[in-house]
């Protein structure tokens, strides 16, 4: 069984999004994960080459976060990264899109999400909207329960 993601594109690690790309297409806003997206899920900060592109990112676009990460690492996203991050946000639903899209004056047609899992931020993607571009993990470690969503990915979508 094999199944398409519409409206994705496909990119190793943030840092190989090309942003110029992103502006011709009238993207104004970047939504980010944060486990194994901004930071690897075993390490408590973000890598350098990570923290350049969101700095660059930053000039051009409305940057924040939306993860279902624990609340210490929202924070350490928060202070190295000055971007407003939201944990335990419950991704697939769409709860936390909607308090930021108030908040930000988002609109979702230019909008982009940029995650590593299809369960969590590619359905995120398509029940609000948004645009989205998966990353591959900057780690093999995983929560238990992303292990078996990957698990899930790789049988439905390889
Ligand atoms: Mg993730």
């Amino acid at each position: 069984m094999s199944l398409k993601l519409h409206n994705s594109a496909h990119f190793k690690t943030l840092t190989d999004i090309p942003m110029e790309l992103l502006e011709r297409m009238g993207v104004k806003a970047l939504v980010v994960d944060v486990d194994n997206t901004l930071m690897p899920y075993d390490k408590d900060e973000v890598p350098a080459p990570i923290k350049e592109w969101i700095e660059e990112a930053k000039k051009r676009f409305i940057v924040l976060s939306i993860a279902n990460t624990r609340p210490y690492r929202a924070k350490i996203v928060k202070q190295e990264l000055h971007i407003p991050a939201f944990s335990l946000s419950l991704k697939p639903l769409p709860f936390a899109w909607w308090r930021a899209k108030k908040k930000y004056h988002l609109e979702p047609a230019t909008t982009v999400l940029i995650g590593d899992q299809l369960f969590t931020d590619a359905l995120f993607a398509a029940f609000t909207g948004l645009k989205f571009i998966r990353v591959e993990p900057l780690s093999h470690k995983d929560a238990l329960h992303t292990k078996f969503t990957r698990w899930l990915e790789k049988k439905l979508f390889s």
